[in-house]
């Protein structure tokens, strides 16, 4: 039994994640602060003696005994990562840098999950790992996208310095229940306003593009990246190379729940990338892994899941 700790536990993807890992026979130890995150979220799994909960902010030091680390803390929409911009760098920052102290102290691996927000607007298309991005350093995104670019140079100089065992996640936008129904990402948005009735907001003219995986593809790539042997480090994409316009995910939201929304279009956000698509064939090579639920399918489970609350 492996004991592995899980940073961000308590959020979405985190969530997912220690459900997986215990139905796997590990003793899972989830850390949040609750900022994004909620019981809610965890209250299922509290009747597990296997499962074990610390409220701990990660930009502090954390001293505990594990053989896995899944470092997920920080908040990954744009209204919550904008919220406090210089918590969001500290989160990404320190919580790298204590996260990896923590695993070279317990020779754990760790696993970071970084974003394709790395890639910025990317001006190469589908993005591939070796593609250097094209980041505003001073922009509102920035905060989020030069945090995770910072935590990747510190989990490869940790790995080549000090021969701590890292692994990188490049995550592309997830979806699926238990997302946070206010934190403005585009498919709960969408959702939420289409089952109210609401006017579905396109910011933009609707024409720029993302790639959505559902969160349990994610989760199966990110298990299978952690037990990749000790010489593959990433980064690797983890996304689902379908890619889609925004007005096209409004129509298909709109016909799959029956709404009779209309469309309404708002200022694009600054910095807002145009186009975003992963190329996974390292994921598919190294990891043997690839999404296998359609954008269809997964907005059904989604959908359902919004509708319930
Ligand atoms: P989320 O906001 O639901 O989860 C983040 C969790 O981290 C929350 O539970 C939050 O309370 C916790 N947290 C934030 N700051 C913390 C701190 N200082 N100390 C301890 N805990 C803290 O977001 P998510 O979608 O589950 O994302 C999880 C990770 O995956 C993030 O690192 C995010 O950058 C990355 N990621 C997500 C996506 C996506 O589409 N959801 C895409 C790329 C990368
Ligand atoms: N978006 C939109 N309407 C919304 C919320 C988001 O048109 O109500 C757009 C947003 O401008 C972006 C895309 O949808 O172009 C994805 O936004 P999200 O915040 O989900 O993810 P990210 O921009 O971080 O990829």
């Amino acid at each position: 039994m492996k004991h592995i700790l899980v940073t961000g536990g308590a959020g979405f993807i985190g969530s997912h994640l220690c459900e997986k890992l215990l139905t796997q026979g590990n003793e899972v130890i989830c850390l949040d602060n609750y900022f994004t995150g909620s019981k809610e979220n965890i209250i299922h799994l509290l009747d597990d003696h296997h499962f074990e909960v610390i409220r701990h902010d990660i930009t502090m030091p954390v001293f505990i005994e594990v053989d896995e680390i899944y470092n997920l803390a920080c908040p990954a929409s744009p209204v919550h990562y904008q919220y406090n911009g210089i918590k969001t760098i500290k989160t990404s920052v320190m919580g790298a840098i204590n996260t990896l102290g923590l695993a070279k102290r317990t020779k754990a691996r760790v696993l970071q999950a970084s974003t394709s927000e790395i890639y910025g607007d990317p001006s190469v298309h589908p993005q591939t790992e070796d593609y250097w991005g094209n980041v505003n350093t001073l922009g509102p995104r920035a905060c989020y996208d030069e945090g995770k670019r910072c935590a990747e140079t510190l989990f490869m100089n940790y790995h080549v310095q000090n021969k701590v065992r890292v692994k990188i996640a490049r995550i592309f936008n997830t979806y699926g229940p238990r997302m946070n129904s206010n934190d403005g990402r585009v498919v709960s948005n969408f959702i939420v306003q289409a089952l109210k009735g609401e006017d579905i907001t396109i910011f933009g003219d609707g024409t720029h593009t993302r790639s959505f995986q559902y969160i349990d593809d994610l989760v199966d790539g990110l298990i299978k990246l952690m037990n990749t042997p000790d010489n593959f480090t990433g980064p690797v994409n983890l996304g689902n190379p379908g890619e889609i316009s925004i007005s096209e995910l409004a129509k298909l939201v709109i016909r799959m729940t029956g709404s009779k929304s209309e469309i309404t279009y708002m200022p694009l956000p600054e910095d807002d990338p145009r186009q975003r698509k992963p190329d996974i064939s390292l994921a598919m090579r190294e990891l043997k892994w690839q999404p296998v639920i359609t954008l269809e399918n997964g907005l059904e489970k989604t959908i359902k899941y919004f509708r319930s609350l």
